[in-house]
């Protein structure tokens, strides 16, 4: 089977452990370039030191089955891949490599999400106080079903200079297929199916916790407290399908499990509202998503109006008396057909609220860390200000692949947003804005 880079520390890579696979990169780390029959291969040339060591997701540990001429870098081999469980060495390796002709660089262009930037030696993104806003790592959508195995979450965390993520489960799992491409509801929901579901996918959230060692915020006080050092998480939803129009299991979610951060809807128009794929049948939000707004603002959980539409978002805001969170899209302005991005009005009604909104890594849209940067961020910037935007990776939740896959990537972003950008208005984009937002609405 052929791997993409964009599938390292995703479970495609886990599940191709002891098959022969194909890759294409760059020979890094030998020094003398030669002949060599044990070197590490990266998606981009290692333009300096700090690229290699940080990101253990990043890096295949290549052992040839004989030495391979290693001429300008660029390599395509052929071999038997190993996912390595050990804490220190590196988690990719391909055995009895033999390198394959016909290597391109159009491929490599099209192999590498990440774009190589110079990154001072051991820099912690952000001062070790990122936070994103929208994740799914771990690998926690299969687990809530009982399938497959926990990925790496706090290590690369601790690498990158991440202190916290807000780590969803996903309310509507059961009853969304990818259908033409777009992910739509396949059929309606049992009842009591989406409320079972979450006794599962909750606890899943909570083992998952326990097995990175990882607290989870409950307070603002505990999440001023957050360091990348000890990586923490909030429990957050996304669609609040498991309440079936019943707001007392509101306050169970976060009195059981510790939810503060609730989106309203995903891909089902529910109880609460619409959604930005499918056509409108509720005018935007119901009576009883006002009355979930409502009773989220008393209780101190924040509110994300991702996926809802603009109709949504504006009776959301008229509603709230806290500031919103729109976790993870785009700016555009000329909106596809069923776009999960946003237009310029949609922006402005959540920066309007105090709320932040955080900017989705899909490489349809930004091919690489820079464009990511330069284009997401900078773009919703121009249009909602410096205060109002923040990191939304969705990680492990993409159709396609990530600009950014793993938060061991971190300061390659923090590098690409500071050259647009001083030191004071990145950490605002890296977790300083979502940091006022969840204070200001959790007690
Ligand atoms: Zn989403
Ligand atoms: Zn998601």
């Amino acid at each position: 089977m052929r791997l993409s880079w964009t599938d390292l520390g995703r479970p495609r890579a886990d599940k191709a452990s002891g098959r022969q696979v194909e890759i294409t990169g760059f020979a890094v780390g030998t020094g003398a370039l030669g002949d060599d029959d044990r070197f590490l291969m990266m998606a981009e040339p290692g333009c300096c030191q700090g690229c290699v060591p940080r990101n253990p997701l990043a890096v295949i540990e290549v052992l040839a089955r004989r030495p391979i001429k290693i001429a300008n870098g660029a390599l395509k081999l052929s071999g038997n891949w190993h996912v390595s469980t050990e804490a220190d060495g590196w988690r990719y390796q391909l055995h009895e490599a033999d390198a394959v002709k016909g290597v391109t660089r159009r491929m490599l262009m099209a192999a590498s999400p990440l774009f190589c930037l110079p990154v001072p030696a051991m820099a912690q993104a952000a001062d070790g106080m990122a936070v994103d806003l929208h994740s799914h790592a771990g690998n926690l959508l299969q687990m809530s079903f009982g399938r497959g195995s926990s990925s790496p979450v706090a290590e690369p965390m601790r690498q990158g200079g991440v202190s916290v993520i807000s780590l969803a489960v996903v309310s509507d799992s059961p009853i969304i297929k990818l259908t033409d491409g777009r992910l739509r509801p396949s059929r309606d929901p049992r009842p009591g199916e989406l409320y079972a579901f979450s006794q599962r996918s909750f606890p899943a959230l909570h083992a998952l916790a326990r097995e990175q060692g990882m607290p989870i915020v409950r307070t603002a006080a505990e999440l001023r407290a957050a360091r990348a050092g000890q990586p923490s998480l909030i429990v957050a939803s996304e669609g609040a399908d498991f309440l079936e129009g019943r707001i007392e299991r509101l306050d169970e979610a976060y009195q059981r499990w510790a939810l503060r951060h609730l989106q309203l809807t995903h891909y089902r128009p529910n109880e609460l509202g619409d959604i930005q794929t499918e056509p409108a049948v509720h005018d935007g939000l119901t009576a009883f998503g006002a009355e979930v707004i409502r009773r989220c603002n008393a209780m101190g959980i924040v509110v994300d109006v991702a996926h809802g539409p603009f109709e949504l978002v504006k009776k959301a805001a008229a509603v709230t008396t806290k500031p919103l969170v729109l976790s993870h899209t785009s700016l555009t302005t000329r909106p596809a057909a069923w776009t999960r991005r946003i237009l310029p009005d949609h922006a402005r009604a959540i920066a309007a609220t105090g709320g932040v909104i955080g900017i989705w890594p899909v490489t349809a849209y930004f091919p690489n860390v820079v464009a990511y940067a330069t284009d997401g961020f900078a773009k919703m910037v121009d249009v909602v200000g410096i205060d109002h935007v923040g990191l939304g990776t969705d990680q492990l939740g993409l159709v396609g692949g990530s600009a950014m896959p793993s938060y061991a990537d971190l300061p390659q972003l923090s590098a690409a947003l500071r050259t647009r950008f001083n030191a004071a208005e990145t950490a605002k984009l890296l977790g300083g804005n979502f940091r006022r937002v969840f204070e200001a609405n959790v007690r």
